[in-house]
């Protein structure tokens, strides 16, 4: 029985980590990986103290610093958390955490599990991922340097994306659903001024085209019903992430956009013995120093809890 069990290890799960450790709290860390989603950033800019540091080596440094503390703190990686339920055990409320190799119990249970892209629902898309379909414009991005690009998504993501093909890609036609943008005004006009840039409005995907890779796709113009095709290189999807916290969505309460709520003094969740940090909560701002000084604010409060229970 550990005292805690953290799920995941981004910034996030690994703070929290550190500082259970220190504590000499009997701690479990579950995580698929290390790589936060930040890890594909060539540049972070922002990590304080850092003025510049690949996604990567931040991955890195994060798991060697947690990797000091092994001594405390049992490290699971290459796991998946599948669900988390409260069970019984000597008359004590307990967790049961269970992944795809094992199950654990732990009295307490901080969720640092973060968010992932929201996946495009058009047929074939899952087909043609890795083939001319891509989530992940700053990781793919210069292989179709002098193509003719599509991005699915007005958001901000959608247009920041837009902006950074611009750069080299012969041209970037974005496909917008519905009326309004999502994206700030001086975004969308900046990335709208490009002379290679066109915008399509009111535009579904609904099928990829392509054999072995895409090579173009069909929308559906939401006015007025219609059917159309383009013909492209390259397909970038840009439709927003989404909390990963469906193994606790039976335990603890989620906002509209399956966020956890918590309570921002202590970072308690709707669950007694439930903590959530991160981009998995309802917090307005998301970043990697805000991951992680929500995680310790949990721990302290953890903390706290296990030694006064
Ligand atoms: C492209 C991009 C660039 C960014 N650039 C910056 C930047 O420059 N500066 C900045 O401050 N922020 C940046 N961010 C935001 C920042 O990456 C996030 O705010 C931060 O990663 C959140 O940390 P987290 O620990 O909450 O979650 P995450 O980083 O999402 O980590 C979640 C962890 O949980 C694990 N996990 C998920 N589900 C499970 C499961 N079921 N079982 C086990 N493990 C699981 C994952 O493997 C991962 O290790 C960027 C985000 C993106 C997408």
């Amino acid at each position: 029985m550990y005292d805690l069990a953290i799920a995941g290890g981004g910034p996030g799960g690994v703070a929290a980590g550190v500082y259970a450790g220190r504590k000499k709290l009997n701690t479990l860390l579950i995580t698929e990986n290390f790589l936060g989603q930040s890890s594909v950033s060539s540049d972070i800019q922002n990590w304080i103290g850092t003025p510049s540091i690949s996604g990567q080596q931040l991955a890195k440094n994060l798991e060697n610093h947690l990797r000091n503390y092994e001594n405390q703190v049992d490290i699971k990686t290459g796991e998946k958390i599948e669900k988390i339920t409260e069970i019984e055990e000597n008359g004590k409320k307990v967790f049961e955490i269970k992944t795809n190799k094992e199950t654990y119990r732990a009295k307490t249970v901080l969720v640092t599990t973060g968010s992932h892209r929201k996946r495009l629902r058009a047929e074939r898309a899952d087909e043609l991922e890795h083939r001319g379909i891509t989530y992940c414009a700053t990781c793919d991005g210069p292989l179709f340097a002098n193509k003719d690009v599509v991005i699915i998504g007005g958001g901000n993501a959608g247009f920041e994306t837009a902006s950074q093909l611009l750069a080299y890609t012969k041209s970037v036609t974005l496909l917008h659903k519905n009326g309004k943008f999502k994206a700030d005004e001086v975004t969308v006009k900046t990335v709208s001024s490009h002379p290679n840039f066109k915008l399509v409005h009111n535009a579904e995907t609904t099928k990829i085209l392509g054999d072995n890779f895409a090579t173009g796709l069909i929308y559906k113009d939401i006015e007025t019903g219609e059917s159309h095709e383009i013909k492209t290189d390259g397909i970038f999807i840009e439709i927003g992430a989404e909390p990963t916290t469906g193994f606790v969505a039976d335990l603890v309460e989620l906002n509209d956009y399956k966020a956890i709520t918590v309570d921002s003094h202590t970072q308690r969740t709707s669950k007694e013995g439930i903590w959530a940090a991160g981009d998995c909560t309802d917090g307005l701002y998301h970043q990697n120093n805000i991951a992680v000084g929500d995680a310790i604010k949990a721990l302290e409060n953890i903390y706290l809890y296990l030694k006064t229970k």
